[in-house]
């Protein structure tokens, strides 16, 4: 059977949900070869062994250390030109997108971004996306070189499959390009300890019927009592109550989680954009012919005040 690549999204070996969905995808496709850079590969190969991964090509230097790119293009050429797949998967995550994105430029392939979906076909994967914001789904393959395609979080569940996950060294030269950056501060975010927005199984998000930043608590609440990362509307974020970061929308992180609260958002065509593949929508809004409500499972017409703080002590006496 035909080999697919597929890099490893890790802190320290940990490996990440989006990676395992990944796994999961690659299996439609052929057997999966993990790409793992950094430091923790022998733990890594057991989790990514039991999700299907045949084989771990792992690398470690500290050209991975920094959140640069090049380094990690050449070491996933070399896993690309020591392999020749059949295609190569990467998580599509900001650094994630970058990779694939000069890979395919290496080897002379096409690229898909941002694939929610991923089957075998007749003459190469077919992958799914989601376009136009989120007005259509398209379904496209690539016809030049090696697909390369990046898939969104939360695209597949993923599914455990014994494999070897057998390590093996990878040898990297890194190209002069690898060399012509250096990180030169560094501005850590304060850690909230919830989940990170694009890969959440849950999303609580708040806009401008918060009314305030002082008032994002009752958005907090409830997202943590459900494990939940927490979201924003571009209008609540212009108005300076909560960080760009947690931006959801065309202009914003584009997120597709199991569930997905809207609070006090309209469901403009920009802020859909990001949130529209969501799998269970639900939205609470005091304006019953708000846009929002077009496209969820569940809708709540009334005051997130009221309704929010209910919904979060309920959540908490289960
Ligand atoms: P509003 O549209 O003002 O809606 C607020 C809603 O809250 C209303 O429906 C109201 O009924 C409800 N409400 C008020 N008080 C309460 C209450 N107490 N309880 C319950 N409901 C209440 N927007 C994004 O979100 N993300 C993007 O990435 C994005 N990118 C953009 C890119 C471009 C190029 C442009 C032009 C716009 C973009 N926008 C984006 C902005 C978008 O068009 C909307 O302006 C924005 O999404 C509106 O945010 P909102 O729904 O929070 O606010």
């Amino acid at each position: 059977m035909a080999e697919v690549l597929v890099y490893v999204d890790h802190v320290d070996g940990a490996v990440r949900k989006p990676t395992l969905e990944l796994l999961t995808l690659a299996r439609r496709i052929g057997d999966p070869v993990a790409v793992h850079l950094g430091p923790g590969a022998e733990d890594a190969a057991k989790t990514l062994g039991e999700y299907g991964a045949v084989k771990v090509l792992a690398a470690d230097a500290p050209e991975f250390a920094d959140y640069l790119v090049v380094p990690k293009v050449d070491a996933l050429q070399a896993a690309y030109d020591a392999v020749s797949p059949a295609a190569v998967l990467v998580p599509s995550s900001a650094d994630g997108k970058e990779i694939a994105a000069r890979l395919a430029v290496r080897i002379g392939s096409g690229l898909i971004t941002d694939a929610v979906d991923l089957e075998a076909g007749d003459e190469g994967p077919v992958a799914t996306q989601s376009v136009f914001a989120a007005g259509y789904t398209t379904k496209s393959r690539i016809t030049r070189g090696t697909p390369v395609v990046t898939v969104k979080p939360n695209s597949a569940a993923p599914e455990a499959a014994s494999a070897a996950g057998t390590v093996e060294q990878l040898d990297v030269s890194f190209g002069e390009l690898a060399q012509g950056t250096r990180v030169t501060s560094r501005n850590a975010r304060e850690a909230t300890g919830r989940p990170e927005l694009t890969e959440a199984a849950i999303v609580v998000s708040g806009g401008r019927g918060v009314n305030g930043a002082e008032n994002f608590h009752v958005i907090e609440e409830l997202a943590d009592s459900l494990g939940a990362a927490v979201g924003a509307s571009r209008a609540a974020v212009d108005a300076g109550w909560y960080p760009h970061s947690n931006q959801v929308g065309q202009t914003g992180k584009s997120v597709s989680p199991q569930l997905y609260v809207a609070a006090g958002i309209s469901g403009a065509i920009q802020h859909r954009a990001g949130m529209q593949t969501s799998k269970t929508i639900v939205a609470i809004n005091k304006d019953s012919e708000a846009p929002i409500f077009e496209l969820v499972d569940y809708g709540v017409v009334g005051d997130l005040f009221q309704v929010l703080p209910q919904l979060t002590e309920q959540v908490k006496a289960r």
